[in-house]
This record gives C-alpha cells, sequence and structure tokens, in this order.
C-alpha cells in the first residue's frame, strides 16, 4: 500500500496512523496491520515485564528458597535456575494437540500454567540476591536491568557503575546518588545528562565539568553556582553557605535548578550520531521512528530499549542483533521472530515464552534448543510446515477474545489477561501510572499489595535534617513513609534503611531518605518518553 491510513485503536478508540513504509514491513513479515495504537501496544508489552517486584517462594521442584519475580500466589509453576536448566524435567512432556474448535490462544493460557518457569532473570551475580534483568553484578542490592556493577544500591539501567545509589540509566560511574542518565560521572548528585564530569549537584547537561552546583549546558566548567562564574575560593565558601547536607536546603535547590532549566536551550533530542532519527535518548541509529532509550538501530520503529536491533518493529528491550523482529519483550539475539517474551537466540519463533537457542516454535513455553514445535509438542519439518497455515488461519476465523471483548487475530501480541503478571508489578505501572480500579477498567490483572504489619518505629518527621543527627541504631528500623500510601505509587508505607545504604549517606553527608522505595522510584522514574512536532524557533 502506498498510502497512508489511519485507523481506530481497537483499545483506548483514539486515531493511529499507519505509514506507508508500515505496510511494506508488516508485508514483508506477514502480518496483518495492527489493530492497537502504538502506545497501547507498547503498554501491552510491558505489562508482560516485571523488572521489580520481587517475592521470597519456594522452587516447585527443590524446595528451596528463591527470590523470584513470582510472588509466591501466583498460580504458575516456578523452578529455581539449577532445577530449570537441570535434567529433571522435560518441557516437552506438557506438550498439547493443537484443538481447531476453539481458541488457539485460550489453548496456550493452559499450556502456560502446567509448564515451569524461570523464577528470575539473574546471572553470573555474586552476593547480589534481590536483583533481577542482572548480571555479572558483585554485593548489589536491589538494581534492575543492570550489568557489570559493584556495590551498588535501588538503581535502574546502570552499567559498569561502584558504589551508586538510586541512580537511573547510568553508566562507568561512581559514588553517584539520585542522578539520571550520566556517563563517567564520580560523586555527582541529582543531576541529569552529565558526562566526564564530577562534584556536581543539580546540574543538567554538564560535559568534563568539576564542582558545579545548579547549572545548565556547561562545558568544560569549574566553581559555577547557577551558571554564575567563582573563584575557587568563593565557590567553596558559597557551597558550604548552600547547607548540601540539609534534607531542607536540598529541596529548596532542587525546586530552584528544575524551575531554572526551562529557561536554556536543550538540543531538540537527546542523542548523537543519527541519521534520519525521531525519538529520543538514541544514539548511533539511522531510519528509526519512535526509539528511545536505544542505540544502534536501523530501519526500526516503535523500540523502547533496544541495542543493536535492524528492520524491528515494537520492541520493549530487544538487544544484541535482533532481525526482522516484530512485537517482542525480552528479546536478544533473533531472527524473525513474532508476538513472544523472553526469547533468546532464536528464528522463527511466534508466540512463544521463555524459549532459548530454538527455531520454527509456535506457542511454546520454556524450550531450549527445541525446533518444530507447537504448545511444546513435537513435530517433523514438513508436519510442522503443514500446520502452522492452518493455525494462522484458524486464530483468524476463532480469534481470541478477552474479557473487555477485545479481538486477538494473528499478528497480535499476546493479550494482557494472559500476562504472568499484574499490571502493577511491571514496567507498564511505572511508565504509565494506573490505579487499581483503573487498571482493572483496561483489563489489566491488579494486585493487591501485600499488607505489611510493619508498623512504624520512626515517623519522617522525626528524621533529623542531616546524617550528622543520625545513630547507627537506625539501620534496620522501619521508617514511615512520607507518603503514607497516599499517592498511586505503589508506596509500602514504611521502609528499612541497610547498614550498607547506611554507610553510604554518612560518607556523601546526605541525609537520610523520607519516602520508601517504590515512591522513589516513581519519582524518578516517570520518564514516559514523549516526541513532539514543533516550530522552529528561529526563521
Ligand atoms: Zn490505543
Ligand atoms: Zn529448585
Ligand atoms: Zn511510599
Ligand atoms: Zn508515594
Amino acid at each position: 500500500m502506498n498510502t497512508s491510513q489511519n485507523k481506530v485503536c481497537q483499545n483506548c478508540k483514539n486515531e493511529f496512523h499507519i505509514e506507508p513504509e508500515d505496510f511494506e514491513f508488516y508485508a514483508k513479515i506477514k502480518v496483518p496491520p495492527p489493530t492497537f495504537c502504538p502506545d497501547c501496544r507498547l503498554q501491552r508489552r510491558m505489562a508482560w515485564r516485571n523488572e521489580r517486584s520481587l517475592y521470597k517462594r519456594t522452587c516447585d521442584l527443590c524446595k528451596g528458597s528463591v527470590v523470584s519475580i513470582y510472588s509466591p500466589d501466583k498460580p504458575h509453576i516456578v523452578y529455581c535456575d539449577n532445577c530449570f536448566h537441570g535434567d529433571g524435567w522435560d518441557p516437552l512432556s506438557y506438550g498439547m494437540d493443537v484443538d481447531f474448535s476453539r481458541p488457539f490462544l485460550d489453548q496456550y493460557r493452559e499450556l502456560q500454567l502446567k509448564v515451569p518457569r524461570l523464577y528470575a532473570f539473574v546471572f553470573n551475580n555474586v552476593n547480589s540476591e534481590y536483583v533481577n534483568g542482572a548480571a555479572f553484578n558483585k554485593n548489589c542490592y536491589l538494581i534492575f536491568v543492570s550489568d557489570h556493577n559493584e556495590e551498588s544500591m535501588y538503581s535502574y539501567s546502570i552499567f559498569n557503575c561502584k558504589n551508586m545509589l538510586d541512580s537511573l540509566n547510568c553508566s562507568e560511574s561512581e559514588l553517584c546518588y539520585e542522578s539520571v542518565t550520566c556517563k563517567k560521572c564520580y560523586r555527582v548528585y541529582y543531576s541529569q545528562d552529565c558526562n566526564d564530569s564530577q562534584n556536581l549537584y543539580f546540574c543538567k547537561n554538564c560535559v568534563n565539568c568539576h564542582d558545579c552546583v545548579g547549572s545548565v549546558n556547561l562545558r568544560n566548567a569549574q566553581y559555577v553556582i547557577f551558571n554564575k562564574q567563582y573563584s575557587k575560593d568563593e565557590y567553596f565558601k558559597a557551597l558550604k553557605e548552600l547547607g548540601l547536607e540539609s534534607r531542607n536546603s536540598l529541596a529548596e535547590l532542587k525546586s530552584k535548578a528544575r524551575n531554572s532549566w526551562p529557561r536554556f536551550i536543550s538540543k531538540y533530542i537527546h542523542g548523537l550520531q543519527n541519521k534520519d532519527v525521531v525519538g529520543d535518548y538514541i544514539f548511533n541509529s539511522k531510519n528509526v521512528v519512535r526509539g528511545f532509550d536505544s542505540e544502534l538501530l536501523e530501519d526500526s520503529r516503535y523500540i523502547n530499549f533496544g541495542n543493536k536491533a535492524k528492520d524491528c518493529y515494537d520492541g520493549y528491550v530487544v538487544v544484541d542483533n535482533c532481525e526482522l523482529s516484530y512485537e517482542v519483550t525480552s528479546a536478544i539475539a533473533l531472527q524473525n521472530v513474532k508476538a513472544s517474551y523472553c526469547v533468546w537466540h532464536d528464528f522463527n519463533v511466534q508466540y512463544s515464552d521463555t524459549c532459548e537457542n530454538s527455531n520454527n516454535l509456535f506457542g511454546c513455553v520454556s524450550l531450549r534448543k527445541k525446533e518444530y514445535c507447537i504448545l511444546n509438542k513435537q513435530y517433523t519439518k514438513e508436519e510442522y510446515e503443514r500446520l502452522l497455515p492452518k493455525i494462522i488461519d484458524h486464530m483468524n476465523a476463532i480469534p481470541f477474545k478477552d474479557a473487555k471483548g477485545r479481538i486477538y487475530k494473528y499478528g497480535e501480541f499476546f493479550p494482557v489477561e494472559l500476562s504472568p503478571f499484574a499490571y502493577n508489578e511491571t514496567a507498564a505501572q511505572e511508565h504509565f501510572a494506573r490505579d487499581g480500579q483503573m487498571a482493572k477498567d483496561a483489563g489489566f490483572l491488579w494486585r493487591a499489595q501485600d499488607v505489611k504489619n510493619q508498623k512504624a518505629e520512626i515517623s519522617p518527621a522525626e528524621l533529623p535534617d542531616t546524617i550528622a543527627g543520625i545513630g547507627d541504631d537506625i539501620a534496620g528500623k522501619s521508617i514511615g513513609c512520607e507518603h503514607e500510601g497516599k499517592c498511586n505509587e505503589q508506596c509500602s508505607l514504611a521502609f528499612r534503611i541497610t547498614p550498607d545504604e547506611l554507610e553510604f549517606y554518612k560518607k556523601m553527608n546526605i541525609p537520610v531518605p523520607m519516602l520508601c522505595q517504590n515512591c522513589h522510584v516513581c519519582r524518578r522514574k516517570k520518564r514516559q518518553r514523549f516526541v513532539y512536532k514543533r516550530a522552529r524557533a528561529f526563521p
């Protein structure tokens, strides 16, 4: 088709646009055009990815204790790493015949509830039990989607960092606190988009700077406060007067800095070395539409957290050379994979979940090194190729219909009600926050929070203004969250500070926080990416 087309989203009923290039892509990978708009498709994919909700539970095979992304009350069978990758079970023993009298995805759901699943996504971490989406970390605690870090806590998407706390999207940095999208930084606090810098507070887009406060767009600068140059002596005198160790002063400085940011010129997107891209936080990419937090994308659209992907559409976390793939979540090294979740080193795979080093799978769960399987049943190549078009026709003739009446024909991602996770356990909640009623109204699962019987021993109002007034005995005590559960951020009402965390605050002279982790993360992570068409400011 060489004209664009407007369609009404089956889910939100808003109009969305399909371009001629999109039709070409859909034809190339042999799927019909989508019936959900791009945002609804993204939420649907994100609602399958539990990144941060961890629970203590037992492995259903060896009965050992694990920290898992599956709460103990989930209906799924969950195995620890050893059991999942061991020889004590055979995923093909759960194989099912295709029943052409009822929707295929109904049968997939049945299979999904029978076949054991991997407890979490962790690999080669040392002394770092409470992490997920994490590999090669040492002595880390509650870090997520993060690799190759040491002694870091409460952070998301950090890579090759050391001693980081409460940071997001940072790499090759050390001793940073509450910093976002910083690279090669040292002792950078409450700052954003800074590179190769040290000793910064509340700075934005500073490169190769040191000892600056509240400043924006600096290059090779030092001793600057709110974009005003000081001598070295004046700077340190002024710094003392700012009272950076006081929670109250920090709050004032933070709002002063944030309020000043709009006065400065911003580059139209955050990105470098791109050609023909529309998106944000995108690097070394070519011919991309709506690519976010990504690098090395080519001829791709609607990708969040992509790295090395070519000819891919609709992906959330798509890395390590994915090609010709569509509607995938948690995807590593794929060729021609569609509508799948947690697929690694696969080709010609569709509607599959947690399958690795496999090819030619359709509707399979937890398979490794397999080929020509449908619903975990082994076929010959000839049988598989004969059945496949029949199943696709069947998915269109008797499609899955969810509780909200939405129709899932061949080509759509898995329905949200088949997600193993509740909306508020997943990345969807952090990018598109909803309350329980809103989520249920939209057909998502919702998990009531565990009732925590932790009465706060210390109320946030009792916390001293600086770390100096805090004794070592605060570690382990429960502190009430300032939000008191009145927010929409999964507030856990109370929280505890670990001894390592307390040591960090003392070393950095930072007051202890007044918010629980969930509230903290939500505040920091409210970062749904947008692109706007705007007129040029200057003719
Ligand atoms: Zn929509
Ligand atoms: Zn086990
Ligand atoms: Zn809270
Ligand atoms: Zn809150």
